[in-house]
């Protein structure tokens, strides 16, 4: 009998992983994910989802060692077994490359990936503007095919969708017993939190066939990512910039930069052009908080504000706002904050 009614509001990659990791592992829960947009048309669909990320200053290392480990052991499992294709997940080995030498020569997650190394001279010689660089194998995790059979499994799991915008959490504390905002950039508005905000992102989509390993330069302005269908190429970080249009200046930078790192790339055709909004925030968030809603302390886990990281930490957090879930179950609220 399942006697817990749990919403997850969002169908991004976050969302997502939150509604399977609770479907699967709490049978006593009832688990429906509401949401305005599913794939194709969120961000995480369009997120080149290479696994890969800068370090949240104010969050303990640790946890974010623990975050992207997760995640990556988790969809290593999927690359090494029959599913990989159907999930569009896979490994994808090359550099990441240095103008001037970076201060941490070993970023936090270079013990999770696979043959972390420096470049050796040799290899350095094809990038001459470049001083320093590391090797190693990642993944990569294309969420046009990875939403899908998230999905699915939500819904082979016992899960029921919902498509539809949420303006008011109290309402839906009305009719639920445990609220999950996996909104991402929409918790501005959902939970009217100033600290989320866009970082527009424009990525351009190749046909490159012949390039078989990454390319990324180590300030996150230029990367080459091959894929399973095409090349994607970017890219930008625009702060506090809502445009979704493509913009054509964006796309003559992202060519020219990239065709210096790659000059085959000058042959290579345009296929697509894409735009999203990274939900940026200083610091993730990952909390358990009550709304009141006449006299019941209903419990507001906030899983959200992933920035340009969401696919890399998606499982990692979505198992601690599982862990959110099972303590708000079994402790006294504290005094309602909303
Ligand atoms: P989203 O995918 O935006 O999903 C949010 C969900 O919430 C949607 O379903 C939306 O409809 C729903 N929602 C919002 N408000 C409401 C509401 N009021 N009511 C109902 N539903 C609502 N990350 C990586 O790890 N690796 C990469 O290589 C990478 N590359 C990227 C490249 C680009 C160009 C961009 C733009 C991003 C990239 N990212 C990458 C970042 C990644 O895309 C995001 O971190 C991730 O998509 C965030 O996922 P999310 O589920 O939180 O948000």
């Amino acid at each position: 009998m399942k006697r817990v009614r749990v919403v997850v509001v969002g169908a991004g990659v976050v969302g997502l992983s939150t509604a399977v990791c609770i479907a699967e592992t709490l049978p006593y829960c009832s688990v429906t994910i509401i949401a305005e947009k599913f794939s194709p048309d969120t961000t995480s669909d369009g997120a080149a989802g290479i696994l890969f990320a800068s370090e949240f200053h104010d969050i303990p290392r640790e946890w974010q060692q623990r975050w992207f480990k997760e995640t990556f052991d988790h969809l290593l499992a999927i690359a090494d077994s029959s599913q990989a294709s159907d999930a569009g997940v896979f490994l994808s080995s090359g550099y990441q490359i240095f103008k001037d030498v970076p201060w941490d020569k070993k970023p936090f997650w270079s013990d999770f990936v696979l043959g972390f190394r420096n470049m050796t001279d040799r290899e350095l010689k094809r990038f001459p503007e470049h001083k320093f660089g590391q090797a190693f194998t990642t993944i990569k995790c294309e969420c046009s095919s990875y939403l899908p059979w998230l999905g699915k499994r939500f819904i082979e799991a016992g899960g029921q969708i919902h498509h539809e915008k949420v303006t008011d959490l109290q309402k839906l504390a009305q009719m639920y017993d445990v609220i999950i905002n996996c909104s991402g950039l929409g918790s501005r508005f959902l939970v009217k939190d100033e600290e989320v905000y866009p970082i527009r992102g424009q990525v351009l989509k190749v046909n490159a066939s012949w390039l078989k390993n990454f390319i990324r330069d180590g300030d996150g302005m230029t990367y080459i990512y091959p894929g399973i269908s095409h090349v994607t190429i970017g890219g930008t970080r625009q702060v506090d910039d809502w445009r979704l249009e493509v913009d054509t200046a964006d796309t003559e930078g992202i060519m020219e930069r990239c065709s210096q790192l790659e000059p085959s790339l000058i042959k290579a055709q345009v296929i697509g052009a894409w735009v999203g909004l990274r939900p940026g925030r200083a610091n993730l968030r990952l909390e358990l908080e009550y709304l009141n809603v006449q006299g019941r302390h209903v419990p507001l886990v906030h899983n959200y504000g992933h920035g340009g990281w969401g696919v890399t930490l998606s499982w990692g957090t979505a198992l601690d706002a599982l862990g959110l879930v099972r303590q708000s179950l079994f402790e006294k609220p504290p005094s309602a904050k909303l």
